[in-house]
């Protein structure tokens, strides 16, 4: 038994101490009985492990491996163009492995413990597939990976692409995906829809969809998939990622959606960094934010997270896993940064991610659960936003996965009094 004190708990402050036994949380609360082993958090806050509700894992870091084959583009379909010629002459199932172990410590150290992938399976072999299987495999003791079924080249734009989903859910992808904004004909972007509803229910799986990831108002497949989840009932185990339309569509239309939304309870995520780089491409001056209407989403209890989307690919030359940088531009761009919501939007790292990925029962820190939590290097939720807290220690099922000290100066900064 161990126990963790003097801690400020997220969203608790009736709870400064943690008793874990065997892996699990036994006790929360104040004063708890003495064990062997105790371990003091100084004050500082903790709270869940940072999800990762939207990563392309399959992607880390091949932007630096393929500047060689000339992918020099900076906008999203001329990206897309290039990734076939990448696959075919340099992508194996070892190379995968390799750059997203990479991908992964990097989201881990900081502070992540949990991802939702889309792996492309628009490759007949299965090249990344492959790999994501055998990782989510060889690291689930560290970290817990959950694999969409994902067709970056669309369903319809080439004969069997359904296929390859289907048969990626069969090897064990635990989503199906699809990117409706992309297949050739407004027809075949809702067939797909269709026919990613049908496949999840037909294998009891979950649904993210990249959908409408444009800045094309007249791209609403959010539209169809919310009807089709409301009807089937299966709204909490589906995902809308990017959406970002839905922030140039009117307001008669959007509010009409919004509550439409709040009765099937489908989520969302919106990858504010990704987005805000890759979107208003088209425009000239005033330049669309394209992010979907995140703020208006919270006022509605309609959930949303944030997510990383990509590290360093040909979509996007940054990011490193740093998910209070993403949460930092995020709640910049949607505009939420009352006192009220610097008190919960760590939520759009943590438990509306655990939402996403259809975790929620399982995530938290709560007796019974999993002794899975991260310490902030700050003592209250603005103030480790503000500051874009580092975190100093991350715990999974009772043991430290990693623990750090703070910043330490050899010389230290005096202004005088
Ligand atoms: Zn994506």
């Amino acid at each position: 038994m161990k126990k963790f004190i003097n801690g400020k708990i997220y969203k608790n402050d009736e709870t400064s101490e943690i008793l874990v036994e065997n892996g699990k949380i036994v006790e929360l609360g104040k004063n708890l009985k003495d064990v062997d082993e105790i371990i003091d958090l100084g004050g500082k806050l903790v709270c869940p492990p940072f999800v990762d509700s939207h990563l392309h894992l399959d992607y880390v870091y091949t932007l630096s491996e393929m500047a060689e084959t000339g992918a020099k583009s900076g906008t999203l379909f001329e990206a897309i163009e290039l990734w076939p010629k990448y696959k075919e002459s340099m992508m194996t199932r070892e190379s995968v492995k390799r750059l997203a172990k990479k991908g992964i410590m990097d989201e881990l150290k900081h502070g992540v413990q949990y991802i939702k992938t889309h792996v492309d399976v628009t490759d007949p072999n299965f090249t990344g597939l492959k790999a994501m299987l055998e990782l989510r495999e060889e690291l689930k003791d560290k970290v817990y990976i959950q694999i969409v079924s994902f067709p970056q080249n669309g369903m319809y734009t080439y004969k069997g692409g359904v296929d390859l989903v289907e048969e990626g859910l069969k090897m064990g992808a635990d989503s199906v995906g699809g990117i409706p904004h992309y297949e050739p004909a407004r027809e075949f972007g809702e067939k797909s829809i269709h026919d990613i509803v049908k496949l999840a229910m037909k294998y009891d799986k979950l649904i993210d969809v990249h959908c409408d990831e444009t800045d094309d108002p007249q791209s609403r497949f959010v539209e169809l998939l919310n009807a089709l989840v409301l009807m089937e009932d299966y709204g909490t185990r589906t995902t809308a990622s990017h959406t970002c339309s839905f922030g140039s569509d009117n307001d008669s239309y959007a509010y009409r959606m919004i509550d439409l939304f709040k009765k099937s309870k489908m989520n969302f995520t919106s990858l504010p960094t990704e987005n805000v780089y890759l979107q208003g491409r088209q425009d000239t001056y005033p330049k669309r934010r394209g992010l979907t209407r995140v703020k208006e989403f919270i006022e509605n209890g309609i959930n949303v997270a944030f997510g990383q989307d990509s590290i360093n690919d040909p979509w996007y030359p940054a990011g490193n896993g740093n998910h209070m940088i993403i949460l930092d531009h995020g709640i910049h761009l949607a505009q939420i940064m009352s006192a009220e919501d610097m008190e919960r939007n760590l939520d759009l790292i943590t438990y509306n991610g655990a939402k996403c990925l259809n975790i929620q029962d399982e995530y938290g820190i709560e007796v019974g659960r999993a002794a899975n939590f991260i310490v902030l290097d700050e003592y209250s939720p603005a103030e480790a936003i503000r500051n874009r807290s580092d975190v100093l220690m991350s715990v999974r099922n009772g043991e430290f996965l990693f623990k750090r000290k703070p910043v330490e100066y050899e010389v230290e900064l005096d202004l005088g009094r």
